[in-house]
């Protein structure tokens, strides 16, 4: 049996206070310095990790408490109610509706600690929405690690594998094996990095991000010349590249006329490379060409709040092709990579279960580097946490951290389950509930059509 995967994490500090979901407003006038305190009793140790921070605030005003999860135990214990809780006005104003706070919010945690995020609150939200949160997974199958823990003796492999398979195998005479078996990479997580999609990580980043995936053994997608000598680098190669990989073990081209053909030309020199063709997600009929015209693997993108250019969503739109690629009798042969808008562990169980094989990671990398999603870096405004110029170790154990914390959700989930293999997600969809066809099959019959409230 293979060695277990694990990622080795480590805390890793942020450089800059991290802007904190809930507030608790500290009045200390009127105290009665009551032996049992509440604050002693933060089960988040809230209070003792803000005190050399508290020193410094002005004894006479309010304290805010940025890593409190927001329990309300202190709130409801103060024999004096001296404590209040509110949300605070900074966080409201972070990200957007995609991004949204709370999904960095929780990134920076599982980059500082490589920890699965809790909430000390229970989940307060809906239980459905746009996008992923329209999905449910069937948690109905339970393995070993309830009883063994996620990292216990039940084995759940994450590893996939990138390459063309062949439908049949045939034998010489002599029972030894004619089939030309075409080369597989063998990844042990289903993610891989790629490109920033608002602006190019500055050099200092860039080798950060390609030293984390050395560490964790996936690959980068980079089109940057000083990094594609690289074990890690998966090079990029636009449509007007004059040069070939000449060494990669996978590389990706964008689409475009005449692809095959360059393709073939890289593999007359590296035959053992794996080519991967970048289409735009709806693209499906060109797809299923560029498959049967001998594509290794696709990278099929949405833009990165996760919208195909069709408008509809990451998740429908890899269901959509996957679905178009079993119709033409080809999703077998080809890997299927997909990106935009995954920004949590979730994401990744989700988009295999409509039919990806692994997906590309990109907004979160810079998350975990505290990123805040405020895009001044767009419009040439300063970058308010000096972003390109971290120091390379916080950098690769924040990366690290986060895809420690994510490969531990996925263990989870995947036990929860009943998977005990990333190959098996593939188009998994019994694993999968779509709230829209549940709706559609189960309640659309008893209450009829939905009416959107505006
Ligand atoms: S429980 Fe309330 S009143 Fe008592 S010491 Fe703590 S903050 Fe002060
Ligand atoms: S609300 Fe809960 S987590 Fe927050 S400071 Fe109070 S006891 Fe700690
Ligand atoms: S300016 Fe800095 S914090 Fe804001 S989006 Fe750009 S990199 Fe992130």
């Amino acid at each position: 049996m293979p060695a277990k995967y694990h990622i080795q994490t480590h805390p890793e500090p942020p450089r800059h206070k991290p802007i904190g979901k809930y507030c608790i407003i500290d009045w200390r006038e009127d105290c009665s310095a009551c032996h049992n305190c509440v604050k002693r009793e933060c089960a988040y140790s809230v209070y003792n990790d803000e005190r050399d921070r508290l020193q410094h605030i002005a004894e006479d005003y309010v304290e805010y408490l940025y890593e409190c999860k927001g329990c309300l135990c202190c709130v409801q214990s103060c024999t004096k109610g001296l404590l209040t809780q509110q949300v605070n006005p900074e966080y409201l104003a972070m990200g957007d509706d995609v991004w949204t706070a709370d999904i960095i919010s929780s990134t920076w945690f599982q980059a500082e600690t490589g920890k699965i995020p809790v909430s000390g609150a229970g989940y307060p939200g809906p239980f459905r929405g746009p996008g992923f949160d329209s999905i449910l997974t069937d948690m109905s199958e339970i393995v070993r690690p309830t009883r063994d823990g996620i990292h216990g003796r039940e084995y759940i492999s994450t590893h996939v594998d990138v390459g063309r398979k062949p439908m049949k195998l045939e034998f010489n005479a002599d029972g030894t094996l004619k089939t030309d078996f075409p080369t597989q990479v063998e990844i042990p997580l289903p993610v891989i990095f790629n490109m920033m999609p608002w602006h190019s990580p500055s050099a200092k980043v860039s080798q950060a991000i390609l030293d984390a995936a050395n560490e964790l053994g996936t690959f980068v997608i980079t089109d940057d010349p000083m990094l594609t000598a690289n074990d890690a680098a998966m090079p990029h190669i636009s449509k007007d590249a004059k040069s070939e990989p000449a060494i990669s073990r996978l590389a990706q081209w964008n689409d475009c006329p005449g692809v095959m053909d360059k393709i073939k030309a890289a593999k007359s020199s590296n035959p053992s490379l794996v080519a991967i063709v970048r289409l735009p997600l709806e693209s499906v009929g060109r797809a299923v060409e560029l498959v049967k015209a001998g594509a290794d693997g696709l990278h099929a993108y949405a833009d990165w709040e996760g919208a195909a250019g069709n408008g509809k969503h990451i998740s429908i739109a890899v269901r959509d092709l996957h679905h178009a690629l079993i119709a033409a009798g080809v999703r077998d042969q080809v890997t299927l990579f997909a990106s935009g808008g995954i920004s949590l562990a979730e994401h990744v169980i989700k988009t295999l279960l409509c039919g990806a094989d692994a997906i590309c990671v990109d907004v979160p990398l810079m998350i975990a580097l505290e990123c805040r999603v405020c895009k001044n870096c767009t419009q040439g405004i300063k970058c308010p946490i000096g972003l390109a110029d971290v120091d390379h170790d916080y950098a690769v154990h924040r990366i690290v951290n986060l895809m420690g914390a994510w490969h531990s959700q996925m263990l989870e989930m995947m036990g929860a389950m009943g998977i005990r293999e990333a190959r098996r997600l593939r188009g998994e969809a019994g694993r999968a509930m779509f709230f829209d066809d549940l709706e559609r099959d189960c309640f659309a019959p008893v209450f009829g059509k939905r009416v959107e409230v505006k």
